[in-house]
């Protein structure tokens, strides 16, 4: 007999209840690299033209397996600690998904961790800027112990020898995620322990307590008893440390396998549950008498690990960018292949407004990221040439705190807002976009929190007057061209008049160097339609608290077309 349903559709299938339609293609291997114009156009005109073709390589590359598959599998499947073997000796091993190894090895062999510290090109730290920002768009997590590793070399070099025995290895292009001695394996990752259960701001307040085993000092041995709260990559080769000695707070080199092949007193309690990625693992850990070397002068242990924090502030607002372009390019996919109301998304007009929003707050981060990364080239070469406290010096201490704070706030309700354009679709793990959701906040957390990243802006204006002069000279080089802009800028320079006042208001000041900064940069050398709205919006009085507030005469088109991955 036939059903109700049969009768009433006779030329389908029993039982067919829908036919699948207006749900949006998947985004297919697009180039990562070649497809992002600002990013192109920024790595070009900062002086790194020549790694393009091969950031091209890595965009084509990242487009496929690693966005497509790496990242989600290395997130699905949590790294496991082992902290026995079967037969119950101590091992404090985690075991990662084959996806995270392979994310790692695509790191270290596109010099995401070294190419600075080896390239004898000009604009290294700009061309490895533009790879770092490439890569990421794969996956967040691998990039923690990528920026590590870079990050350490200039704080290894505070100690000759240390950095003798150590720096080849780290900037080695070779992966190998066994536990064996370094230098057997040819390669090493790196890693950071910093923040005690009591104070990571404040790391002064550490309790971890270093003993001289032969006489102490600068690349002596030490015993090293304590823990550290948070402990991100915990299979990392070598880790620095910071410990009390009679001297004060210093840094050592802690190898989690010793000179003689065996463990080192690394003991890895527990790995944290945390928000963001789950590809990469962060623990908590205890030092039950491990071996160590001082890394820099007793007592100098801040100064000395500063000079790895710094590096790792840069890659904040890298990576700040690399999550925006990500988000941004699939709700621009999305919205191109989505109806409703008889429309693409895209073509919608409040659609357009909350994308060209969008795409302004990712250029202006690429913008801003790639800027700093010129900034490291230049200061590196002036410091090369023995000089010290020059403009390029400068610059690159204060817009990094700048760009720090700035960037890594905008990260979250930016992903948040790319997510929303999938509606629903995107609320769903399968979309990629929780993943980045997830991840944005961390940045601003890590290593320099916003008020703390605030602070640091007002001390390097404390320690060094000039850099204040240094900054307003390079967002001037746009003076005259934007009304918005000079208005800003005039009304900036006013806020640093009352010295009292100047603590509870750092965030209003630091955001309005940001925006001045990132303003001036689209201004010389974005297109009108990016620079006009950036400006009216952000430093004028024509744009909103959220996203998809532009002014109605803003050229939305021009804006979304310039950043779309499909033009
Ligand atoms: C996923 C993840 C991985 C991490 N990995 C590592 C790692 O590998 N190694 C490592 O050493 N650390 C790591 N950290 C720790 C991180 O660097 C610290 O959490 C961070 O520095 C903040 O320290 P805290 O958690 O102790 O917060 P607190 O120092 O207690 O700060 C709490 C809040 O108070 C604010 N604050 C602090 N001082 C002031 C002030 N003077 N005025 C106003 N506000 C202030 C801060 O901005 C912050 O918002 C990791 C953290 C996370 C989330």
């Amino acid at each position: 007999m036939a059903t109700v349903s049969q009768h009433s559709r006779e030329d389908t299938a029993p039982w067919q209840t829908h036919t699948v339609f207006n749900q949006v293609p998947p985004l297919e291997e697009p180039n990562v690299f070649s497809g992002n114009l600002p990013l192109v156009e920024a790595v070009e005109r900062e002086g790194a033209g020549w790694i393009a073709p091969r950031a091209a390589e890595l965009g084509r590359f990242v487009g496929g397996a690693p966005q497509q598959e790496w990242g989600r599998l290395a997130n699905e499947n949590k790294p496991v600690l082992r902290t026995f073997d079967r037969y119950g000796h101590r091992i404090d091993e985690v075991e990662f998904h084959p996806a995270w190894h392979r994310l790692m090895r695509m790191g270290v062999e596109n010099e995401l961790h070294s190419l600075p510290w080896t390239s004898g090109e000009p604009g290294a730290h700009t061309a490895r800027a533009a790879l770092y920002m490439t890569a990421m768009q794969a996956e967040a997590g691998f990039c923690c112990p990528i920026t590590m590793t870079f990050a350490v070399v200039p704080a290894l070099r505070a100690q000759p020898e240390i950095a003798d025995e150590w720096e080849s290895l780290v900037t080695a292009t070779a992966y190998d995620p066994r536990l064996l001695p370094a230098a057997e394996k040819g390669c090493a990752i790196a890693g950071m322990a910093m923040t005690e259960k009591q104070g990571g701001s404040d790391v002064r307040a550490n309790t971890t307590v270093a003993r001289p085993l032969n006489g102490g000092g600068g690349g002596a041995e030490y015993e090293i008893v304590g823990h550290k709260w948070f402990c991100s990559a915990p299979m990392s080769d070598f880790f620095l440390v910071l410990a009390q000695t009679d001297d004060g707070l210093s840094c050592f080199l802690m190898p989690r396998i010793l000179p003689d092949g065996s463990r080192n007193a690394f003991h890895i309690q527990r790995l944290k549950d945390k928000l963001g990625n789950h590809s990469n693992a962060s623990s908590e850990v205890e030092f039950h008498g491990a071996w160590a070397r001082m890394v820099g002068e007793p007592g100098r242990g801040v100064p000395t690990i500063i000079e790895m924090v710094g590096h790792t502030r840069l890659d904040c607002v890298i990576g700040a960018a690399a999550g925006m372009r990500a988000g941004m390019v699939n709700a621009i996919h999305h919205t191109s292949h989505r109806s409703a109301f008889g429309r693409h998304l895209i073509d919608q007009p409040l659609m357009r407004n909350v994308l060209a929003d969008l795409c302004l707050e990712s250029e202006a981060t690429t913008a801003l990221a790639m800027r700093l990364a010129r900034a490291y080239d230049e200061a590196h070469g002036d410091a090369d040439a023995g000089e010290n406290d020059t403009d390029a010096q400068l610059l690159k201490r204060l817009a990094t705190a700048v760009g720090k704070y700035w960037t890594c706030k905008r990260a979250p309700n930016h992903a948040f807002e790319c997510l929303e354009c999938h509606g629903g679709a995107g609320y769903v793990e399968e979309s990629g976009m929780p993943r980045l959701y997830r991840e944005a906040p961390l940045a601003s957390i890590w290593e320099g929190s916003g008020n703390v990243m605030s602070l640091d802006v007002l001390r390097a204006l404390t320690r060094s007057p000039r850099s204040l002069e240094v900054f307003f000279e390079e967002v001037e080089l746009a003076h005259g061209a934007n009304e918005h802009l000079d208005a800003r800028v005039q009304a900036l320079k006013g806020q640093f008049a009352d010295p009292e006042t100047l603590e509870s208001r750092a965030r209003r000041v630091v955001e309005g160097m940001a925006l001045c900064l990132q303003g001036s940069l689209l201004v010389r050398h974005a297109p009108a339609a990016v620079a006009d709205a950036f400006c009216a919006s952000r430093l004028g009085e024509q744009g909103g608290l959220e996203y998809g507030t532009l002014p109605a005469g803003t050229d939305f088109a021009a804006i979304v077309e310039r950043s779309s991955a499909e033009r």
